[in-house]
């Protein structure tokens, strides 16, 4: 063998070991990241919850569609969801279109069904013919067991005490922004309910929150409610039901041309 050969075989010689080295480290490591892994999803699997598995709903085709889950409280063809809130037929009026409508002086109306914890998705409409400003204009509301008071309001270029826009928990909580469509469109609120809860003697153990997003845009964010709505003076809370029913306002003849309401569903929450 010449030098020249030698060291070819030489050469040779390291890398194959060099390789055979690199082939058996790999193996080794690849051993011990298999055990690793192994060790890591058992790991893992001691934070894993597989049960209850939440219930299966559809959701609506369309953003704002009722999901499969929901009670249909107004779907534009009856009121027999509703009462009027003093008693008897509700006075409202079904438009052509399927929008329901306050009749001024009819009165309030309510849910038959009373709610208590709820997602609730409403839609409402300002009239296109202005009439009124600030509070007398299309004013209406969302009175959550009948006492806590999600403003309804024509707020587009229409100023008025912010805490009583379109959007604001009346006289307690002011809106983030203000998402209002102009009158004659379609408006919606999609609301999370949190209620109060109150101990056996009446004393309040913990207040109403509330989450509101208007036309998609979130203007109340899980914010604490004060008691129930007050026009003057300060909110209070007085013990109520675990559930009570949901009531739509009728402002009567001050509160501007009468506004309408369509699509309104609502979840029950634990
Ligand atoms: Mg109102």
């Amino acid at each position: 063998m010449n030098s020249f050969l030698f060291n070819d075989y030489i050469r040779y010689m390291k890398t194959t070991i060099l390789v055979s080295a690199a082939i058996l480290l790999t193996a080794n490591s690849f051993a011990q990241r298999k055990m690793n892994m192994d060790s890591l999803v058992k790991e893992a699997a001691k934070t894993e919850i597989w049960e209850p598995v939440p219930a299966m709903v559809t959701p609506g085709k369309n953003n704002g569609d009722a999901p499969s889950d929901a009670i249909i409280l107004y779907n534009g063809k009856d009121v027999s969801q509703w009462k009027k809130e003093t008693g008897g037929e509700p006075g409202w009026q079904i438009d052509k279109d399927g929008a329901l409508t306050v009749v001024k002086g009819s009165g309030n109306i309510a849910t038959k069904q009373a709610f208590g914890n709820c997602q609730l998705h409403i839609e409402w409409r300002e009239p296109a013919a202005i009439a009124g400003e600030s509070q007398s204009r299309g004013n209406s509301g969302i009175f959550f067991m009948g006492r806590y008071e999600l403003q309804v309001l024509d707020s587009y270029n229409n100023p008025t005490y912010v805490n009583g826009q379109a959007g604001s928990i009346y006289k307690q909580h002011i809106p983030l922004v203000n998402a209002s469509r102009k009158p004659g469109e379609w408006q919606s609120y999609d609301v999370v309910f949190t209620a109060p809860v109150f101990y056996s003697d009446g004393k309040l153990q913990s207040p109403a929150r509330i989450t509101v997003f208007h036309n998609g845009v979130l203007v109340q964010n899980n914010v604490t409610i004060m008691g129930h709505t007050e026009w003057i003076g300060t909110p209070k809370y007085e013990a109520h039901g675990s559930k009570e029913p949901l009531v739509l306002q009728d402002h009567g003849k001050d509160g501007g041309n009468p506004m309408s309401y369509r699509n309104i569903w609502i979840r029950e929450l634990q």
